[in-house]
């Protein structure tokens, strides 16, 4: 029994692990946090929590945390550690100087959706205001941008269009390539409550996810489709509704292009897009399929959850668009319980989104090529805004290799362990000549940098995230930073090194920016956001109380645009060498690459990583329960312990990326989504066969 005690004091903050965006009380005792307590008024969560969030804290006073800068001139050499004035001193000249032997787009940034949207505000304002370039992108590139395209195709907006709370007035919910309960646990609990209430309930997975039968809770349709065709089976369930006439004619005509639509519709009925002609393809039995498609489009209010497995694709944008269709063929959006709702799996990547983070956009979703927004932040800013975009983190790679990008700075975000292809990503790395991670811990990436900036935690600074369902909850500091200095701070710091002459005081002053400068937050503002407890945007003098539902009257484009959405097979094939596909997820009990995890002390965070495999698959390679085998991919190879379960297909095999031993990404292929090069993440041809261990 731990004794606790009555805390003496509590700060209300906001949980960094995922979307959902829970609202804690940090309870603490003198300086020392004892306990993170779910906050009754959080309107995200409304009092509950799940074990990340509640417990999973400790990595913040973990020994492994970096608390000094540290410099060396290349990174053959040890680490020196150095003052804070003379680490950002070393940083800007590095810098300054690579641009002026090499150019000014020679240098860029990635920025995190770890951290606040103040923070990220600031970091692409480095790229474009004191870099002079647009050379920024965001870990968002390899997780939600196909969300970022593909709904701003069709909606004009890259957001959920719905509040969580929709979700009770649902009365048929999708859920395609997600896991709520392991990967958004607190609303997986209230999709679960209204599935108990008798909503239907659809699941698109090749896995048999734990929603599909759950006590109290079973599955309508679980379509096992085969890795890679979500297209197909999403187009084939419009071919069925438009066919059977079961699309809301009245809703298309009123809101979405009426021409359009009809160029759609005579897509979705080719012959070609029919259940039964797609069935050998994608493996799901024509009559489920066509079943599916008649439940989702006659079953009520029809609302849309998805997640990485729609997005981290080669087909990822397609698959969005293909979303959307369904949602506005059904007349299923504008309202409460229907709707398009990507969970995103980090804390803010919507705000890291919404923040300009992207090399073609500023904040707000405006191409870098407007005139007339380059005008709104050159007035702010006093620069001269670049009009062409910058680079994608793959392109900053591929142009390191060949000798013209020399400069990066990364905050949050180990790309050496989370971007695919990790021998490219390393050769990237390899050859700039300064690289400068901003992070807690000495991650991957620190082997090939040349500057280390310590960062803090979200416990140790004070700002916003904005969750999946675009609420601005805020982030307060509890205690303080550790290193010296709050992440925006250390930006700053960089910046002013580099002549940029900024001076905010407080994240507000960055938050009064991002109003000024952004439609969707103008009436963003701190003490509002310490009146209501946090506010969804868009919210201005149109909305004043922020937007729970989006696209009520009209879609924020104008009329809602259909997508063709042709089915192109991905160029990763199985074949005899490879005949297995991969496909991946996460536990509820780890997140990512369990960086914070696994530095929390308490052995419910170190669960290995396991491959499922088919007990047929399993026993034609003389696999049995708990065997080490080798995970072998055209990419590479890693070693796992086998568990035999039918919740995979044949053929099927799927495995979590907690262990930073798992390597994952040294398995994966390094195709990519055709619009955003979001990377292919969820389809890998592998063989599997028994092994001695690592
Ligand atoms: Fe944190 Fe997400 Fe868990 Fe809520 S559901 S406590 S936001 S990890």
């Amino acid at each position: 029994v731990i004794e606790l005690g009555t805390p003496e004091r509590s700060v209300i903050t906001t949980c960094a692990y995922c979307g959902v965006g829970c609202s804690f009380k940090a309870e603490l005792n003198g300086d020392e946090l004892v306990r993170m307590v779910p906050h009754k008024h959080g309107e995200a969560n409304r009092g509950h929590s799940c074990v990340k969030g509640r417990f999973a804290w400790g990595y913040a006073s973990h020994p492994d945390r970096i608390l000094h800068p540290m410099i060396r001139d290349s990174i053959d050499e040890p680490w020196r550690e150095v003052s804070w004035e003379e680490a950002i001193g070393f940083a800007a000249a590095r810098l300054r100087g690579l641009q002026e032997k090499h150019g000014r787009k020679s240098i860029g940034v990635i920025t995190s959706s770890r951290c606040t949207n103040e923070e990220t505000f600031l970091v692409q304002k480095l790229a474009r205001g004191v870099f002079l370039n647009n050379n920024t992108d965001t870990c968002a590139r390899v997780c939600h941008s196909p969300t970022g395209y593909g709904l701003g195709q069709a909606f004009g907006t890259s957001a959920g269009t719905q509040n969580f709370d929709s979700v009770e007035h649902s009365d048929v919910v999708l859920v395609i390539g997600a896991n709520p309960t392991d990967g958004h646990p607190v609303f997986g609990s209230r999709l679960k409550k209204r599935l108990r209430q008798g909503a239907k309930l659809i699941v698109i997975d090749p896995r048999r996810i734990d929603l599909v039968k759950t006590p109290h809770v079973e599955a309508a349709h679980h379509l096992a489709l085969r890795p890679g065709t979500n297209v197909a089976v999403v187009t084939a369930m419009a071919h069925v509704i438009v066919t059977e006439g079961l699309y809301d004619e009245a809703f298309i005509r009123e809101r979405c292009d009426w021409d359009e639509f009809q160029e759609y519709a005579a897509f979705v009925s080719d012959p070609r897009h029919a259940p039964e002609a797609v069935e050998a393809l994608t493996g799901v039995p024509a009559e489920e399929l066509r079943a599916t498609a008649r439940t989702f489009a006659t079953g009520g209010n029809g609302a849309i959850y998805y997640g990485l497995g729609v997005t981290e694709h080669s087909q990822g944008s397609t698959t969005v668009m293909g979303i959307a269709n369904l949602a506005m063929l059904t007349g299923n959006i504008g309202r409460e319980g229907v709707g398009v709702n990507p969970l995103r799996g980090q804390n803010n990547v919507q705000g890291s989104c919404d923040m300009g983070s992207f090399p073609h956009e500023l904040p707000g979703y405006r191409h870098v090529k407007n005139a007339d927004v380059r005008a709104i932040f050159e007035a702010a800013w006093g620069v001269e805004i670049d009009p062409e975009p910058g680079l994608r983190i793959n392109n900053m790679l591929d142009a390191a290799t060949s000798g013209q990008f020399k400069g990066l700075y990364c905050q949050g975000e180990d790309i050496l362990q989370s971007d695919p292809d990790t021998r490219h990503v390393a050769a990237g790395l390899a050859a700039m000549e300064c690289v400068i991670v901003h992070d807690l811990f000495l991650n991957e990436t620190a082997n090939y940098a040349h500057v280390f900036l310590p960062g803090s935690t979200f416990l140790e600074k004070d700002g916003t995230f904005t969750n999946a369902e675009r609420r601005i909850n805020r982030v307060r500091r509890v205690m303080a930073p550790r290193n010296g200095y709050a992440d925006w701070e250390i930006t700053q710091l960089l910046a002013n090194a580099m002549g940029a002459g900024w001076s905010y005081a407080h994240p507000s002053e960055i938050m009064a920016e991002i109003a000024a400068t952004t439609p969707g937050f103008a009436n963003v503002n701190y003490e509002m956001l310490e009146e209501r407890g946090s506010v969804q945007w868009p919210c201005n003098d149109d909305t004043p109380d922020g937007s729970p539902i989006m696209h009520v009257d009209g879609f924020v484009r104008g009329k809602g645009r259909f997508m063709i959405t042709e089915y192109v097979a991905t160029e990763e094939r199985t074949g005899p060498r490879f005949p297995l596909l991969l496909t991946t997820g996460r536990i509820l009990s780890q997140y990512n690459v369990g960086a914070q995890t696994r530095r929390t002390d308490n052995t419910v965070w170190h669960e290995e990583d396991v491959l499922e495999i088919h007990p047929h698959d399993a026993e034609t390679r003389g696999i049995t329960e708990g065997d080490w085998v080798k995970l072998a991919s055209r990419s590479g190879e890693t070693s796992l312990r086998a568990t035999l379960t039918d919740r995979v297909s044949p053929g099927v095999v799927y495995t979590t990326f907690h262990h930073p031993g798992t390597q994952a990404n040294v398995i994966t292929t390094d195709f990519s989504d055709w619009a955003t090069n979001c990377p292919e993440y969820k389809v890998t041809a592998v063989q599997v066969s028994p092994s001695n261990g690592p």
